[in-house]
Order: structure tokens, then C-alpha cells, then sequence
């Protein structure tokens, strides 16, 4: 008898097509077995990754919530446990095979826990294999594109006693209404878009989160008001590569656009995040400059300091074009603060092309650089060039660049040292419990002493030492 329910496998071949794209308005129905066997009970969910997968946590929680049951930090109180997994890189992957072994002891205590993997790492094929031979004991494998199913996934595991699999790679539906049970209750993420058509050479999103496509501005801007109304303090935009809003939609909204009509909404703080410099325009930067309330923070990730390496990565602009852009924003925005992403050792990528690496990382001089050595993910194009550059040449080329971006971070942080700058308090310091933490408007933690009542508030706090990473302030207004 076959244990396994089969609604969608991923596709490789599918997750390469793009489909026409629609809206539709969800509606959410807690389905009878869920409400009889989980309501008033608990839920873990644990995610990996990007902003993008944050705010899919958020739409799991809230439908789970519709469900009556409520968010649990302890694995053996919960009923369902979700692993919202990222395939970005390979040690992304790995990580979560380690987390999910770790859960086999919890099945053997509590044969009714239902658990569930979610998320980037199951919507590849291989990937989608392994987990579910190596770990039989999962119930409901959920693609990025499924998450409004949960609660039908869970009742037909529940009904019909059976693993569910349900993992599409070709619907590329926009759910708009899914619940949301937000994990802060004053700053947030909107998605304005879903998946991504840039199809760099070594990225696996294009075919684990699908076509690009654009939520309607009059739903997104709903959404913004909702927060704003609830005293949200801080909303952040989100997509796989935001600059690119409106374009699917061809009716001639913009990113711009948008970013103008949130800012107007009042919110105290607005980000955007990710950028890709082939579509960020000038008047983006207008829009930028207009607005006090749009924070002067961008991360722009460059990958390369290499016209041929760019080229091979298919990212779309050369280094020219990139040092025009940030000359843009720094003649309009001169505060601007600038972080990044970058690549080494990609196939084939020279000693000279990583001198070029360098030397635009130095012209720039960013606050912050997310620094990587390529890794190579299965079925993207960039997995299927022959790459003569040796692991150990990888790490080398990693190192110096990291010595570099460490430096640069050092000396910009130590700038801070003696200004007031507006802190958003986040909550009570991991580092420890007598500090609170919060971040200013260039995205930077502070920890300081002052009261809880604080939490949620934006504050004047004076920096009095930098830690590179960190900041230790002095609260000077309330
Ligand atoms: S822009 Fe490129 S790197 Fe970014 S998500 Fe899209 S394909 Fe991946």
C-alpha cells in the first residue's frame, strides 16, 4: 500500500518555463481533523535564509493560527514542527539535513508530531529525493508555492494516515489574503514580488521560487496601511531582486512608484531589500532622495569586480555601469550607506580578474559585504562549466578578500564613534539581558541600557564604542 500522497513532485525542466502568472484572493478554511487534533496545541517553525523565507514563516504561523493552535520555542511542546529550509548554498543545504535528523528522537516520543520540510531546499529534485530517503519520518513536504495548503496538507496526513508531497514548480499563483501572524510586532516585511527571472548563471532561485512576478500595488499598499495603522515602526519591502517591480504587471507601475506611495503613508522608517543594479534607475534614486523616511541604507550586490566574470554570471552590467550607479546615489544621498554581496573563485575566474575584485571593493568602500566562495548548485548553468580553479586557490582568494571587506567594515564602524544616531529598539540584548538592542537607520545594532518600556520605540542613542559588528551606545533621548 503506497504511504505516500503525491500532489506535485518539483520539476526541473517546469521550474525553467514561465507561466502566465495570476491573483487570487484566498480564503482560509480550517479543515474539521486540524480544528479535532491540533487546536489549542503548538507549532515550531524554524527558518533558514532570506527575507523571503521570514515572511513565509509568517503565513505559515497565521494559518496555523486560524487553526486555533499557538507558536511554541520548545521542540518537545509542539505538535507540528516546520523547517522552512534555503538552498542558496551548499552549506545552507547541509545545515538543515543536520537540524532534521535531529527531530527522528522527537517522532519516537510522539508518534503523532507531524513534521514538515518546507522551503527552497525541497523544491529541487535531488535535494527532494535524499530527505525523503533519508528521513522517513517526515509527513508533509511543502513547496514554496504551496504554503497556502498547509492546513489541507495536514488534514489529508491526518485523514488518510499518509505522507503528502506537494511541491509545484509550476504554479506561480500570487495568494493574496493567506493569514499572517507576524514574528515582530513593530517592524515588518512585505513581499512586493515572488521569485526571479534574472536567471544568474549560479543561482537556484529562478527555479526554486519561479517566475518573477508582482503583487498589485492596491494589495501591497493595503498591507502598509494595516501596519502603519497598527503602529508599526519599520516596514522593508522584499523580493528576490525589488527593482524589478511592475514590470510583469505592464501597465506601467513601478518600483519607484511604490516606494513613493508606502513612503507617503507616514511609516518612520521604509527599506527595500534585495537591489540588483541592472534595474535600479534614477528615479528610484529621486524617490530615495524625496523621502527622510526611506533609510539611506541599499544592498547592492556586485558579485564581481570583473567585466568577463559578470558576464559569465549573467548578471547584465559591467563594473562601469555599477560605479556609475553608486556615484548616482552618493551625489544625491551622500550619507548613503552601501553593503554587498560578492563571489569568488566562480569557474574559471583568474588571478587578475580577482585583483579586479579587489580593486572595486576598495573604490567602493562599502559598510558591510556578505563575502562567499562560489557553490556550485545542481541544474543552475554556472554547475555545468568546468571550473580550473582549485579549492585551496578558492580559499586563498576568500581570505584576502575577506581581510579587506573586515578592514573597510573596522574603519567605517569606528565613524559612528561619538555620533547620536535613531535606534528602532528591537527588544532585550542576546549579549546580555541588562542592554537592549536595536538597529539605527543604516541597519546597525546598538546595545544599550534603558528601560523595556522602550521596546518598539525609536531613540536617540549616543555611540561611545564600536565592536566592527556592533555598536555599545548611550541612551540620550527617550
Ligand atoms: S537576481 Fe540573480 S542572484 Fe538574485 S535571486 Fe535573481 S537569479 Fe538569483
Amino acid at each position: 500500500m503506497n504511504k505516500t500522497i503525491i500532489n506535485n513532485l518539483p520539476s526541473f525542466t517546469k521550474a525553467r518555463k514561465r507561466y502566465p502568472s495570476k491573483i487570487v484572493n484566498f480564503k482560509v478554511e480550517v479543515p474539521e481533523s486540524v480544528t479535532a487534533k491540533l487546536s489549542g496545541k503548538s507549532f515550531l517553525i524554524r527558518t533558514f535564509g532570506c527575507q523571503a523565507n521570514i515572511r513565509d514563516e509568517e503565513s505559515m504561523a497565521g494559518l496555523l493560527k486560524a487553526a486555533n493552535m499557538q507558536r511554541t520555542e520548545n521542540e518537545k511542546a509542539a505538535s507540528v514542527i516546520i523547517i522552512n529550509t534555503c538552498a542558496v548554498r551548499e552549506g545552507a543545504e547541509q545545515r538543515i539535513f543536520g537540524q532534521i535528523g535531529n527531530l527522528k528522537q522527537l517522532k519516537l516520543i510522539n508518534r503523532d508530531l507531524i513534521i514538515i520540510v518546507a522551503g527552497c531546499v525541497v523544491q529541487q529534485e535531488e535535494s527532494l529525493v535524499k530527505l525523503r530517503k533519508t528521513f522517513p519520518f517526515i509527513d508533509i513536504f511543502m513547496g514554496t508555492n504551496a504554503i497556502h495548503k498547509l492546513l489541507n496538507l495536514i488534514d489529508t496526513k491526518i485523514t488518510q494516515n499518509k505522507k503528502v508531497v506537494d511541491v509545484p514548480s509550476d504554479d506561480v499563483t500570487v495568494y493574496e489574503n493567506v493569514p499572517v501572524e507576524r514574528i515582530a510586532p513593530h517592524k515588518a516585511f512585505v513581499n512586493i514580488t515572488y521569485g526571479c527571472d534574472k536567471f544568474c548563471t549560479y543561482c537556484i532561485v529562478p527555479y526554486t521560487r519561479g517566475k518573477e512576478r508582482s503583487r498589485l500595488p492596491e494589495d501591497i499598499l493595503r498591507e502598509c496601511k494595516i501596519l502603519v495603522d497598527s503602529g508599526y515602526q519599520e516596514i522593508t519591502l522584499v523580493g528576490q531582486n525589488v527593482n524589478a517591480y511592475g514590470l510583469d504587471l505592464k501597465n506601467g507601475t513601478t518600483f519607484s512608484y511604490i516606494l513613493e506611495e508606502v513612503a507617503k503613508l507616514g511609516i518612520a522608517r521604509l527599506r527595500f531589500i534585495t537591489s540588483h543594479p541592472w534595474n535600479f534607475n534614477d528615479e528610484m534614486i529621486n524617490v530615495m532622495a524625496k523621502y527622510p523616511n526611506i533609510m539611506r541604507k541599499i544592498h547592492l550586490p556586485l558579485q564581481s569586480g570583473s567585466d568577463e566574470i559578470l558576464k559569465l554570471m549573467g548578471r547584465r552590467y559591467t563594473v562601469k555601469d555599477y560605479l556609475e550607479l553608486v556615484s548616482k546615489l552618493r551625489a544625491k544621498m551622500p550619507d548613503i550607506v552601501l553593503t554587498t554581496d560578492i563571489i569568488v573563485g566562480f569557474p574559471n575566474e583568474t588571478e587578475a580578474q580577482f585583483l579586479e575584485t579587489l580593486k572595486v571593493v576598495d573604490k567602493v568602500n562599502y559598510e558591510g559585504a556578505f563575502t562567499f566562495i562560489y557553490s556550485p548548485r545542481s541544474g543552475t548553468p554556472a554547475a555545468r562549466m568546468v571550473d580550473n580553479v582549485s579549492r585551496e586557490e578558492k580559499g586563498k582568494r576568500f581570505d584576502c578578500l575577506k581581510e579587506l571587506v573586515d578592514a573597510q567594515t573596522e574603519t567605517n564602524a569606528a565613524k559612528y564613534v561619538g555620533k547620536k544616531c535613531r535606534v528602532l529598539v528591537d527588544g532585550v540584548s542576546k549579549k546580555d539581558i541588562n542592554f537592549l538592542s536595536g538597529y539605527t537607520e543604516s541597519d546597525r545594532v546598538v546595545h544599550f541600557e534603558g528601560p523595556l518600556a522602550l521596546i518598539g520605540k525609536i531613540v536617540e542613542v549616543k555611540i561611545i564604542e564600536s565592536r566592527v559588528y556592533s555598536f555599545l551606545g548611550e541612551l540620550v533621548n527617550e
